[in-house]
């Protein structure tokens, strides 16, 4: 899994991508395809398929710890910011590697579509 995943490729350094910020268990870097001013993923290193799959909740909050930080190094956090976690089909998960995203930078709709 590791070895095909576009994510973990990418926590790996083999994919280039616009990392903005790290930790020990999870990287930032910006969407390729931004939806908003501000548009980062938070991905763990270690492969977890989906928000399903998740079992270490101390990694959950290394995820949102570097969320924070990245909102604070954007300016976003005062301002407002979103972290979403899509979940499967209906959730609209594209890349089956655990991820959040940071959305900010403008008002953001509600509810989502
Ligand atoms: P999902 O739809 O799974 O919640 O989100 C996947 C996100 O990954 C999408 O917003 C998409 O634009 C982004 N993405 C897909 N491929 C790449 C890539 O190669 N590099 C970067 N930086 N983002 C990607
Ligand atoms: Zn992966």
């Amino acid at each position: 899994m590791a070895d095909s995943c576009l994510f973990c490729r990418i926590a790996r350094g083999d994919i280039p991508a616009t990392i903005i910020a790290e930790n020990a268990r999870c990287i930032a870097f910006r969407d390729i395809n931004a939806q908003a001013p501000v548009h980062a993923l938070v991905v763990p290193r270690e492969h977890v398929t989906s928000l399903n799959d998740l079992t270490d909740g101390t990694l959950f909050g290394e995820m949102a710890l570097l969320a924070q930080q990245v909102a604070r190094d954007e300016g976003i956090a005062e301002s407002g910011w979103r972290f979403v976690v899509n979940t499967n089909r209906d959730g609209g998960q594209s890349v089956y590697h655990l991820h959040g995203h940071i959305l900010g930078g403008r008002a953001l709709g509600w509810p989502p579509g």
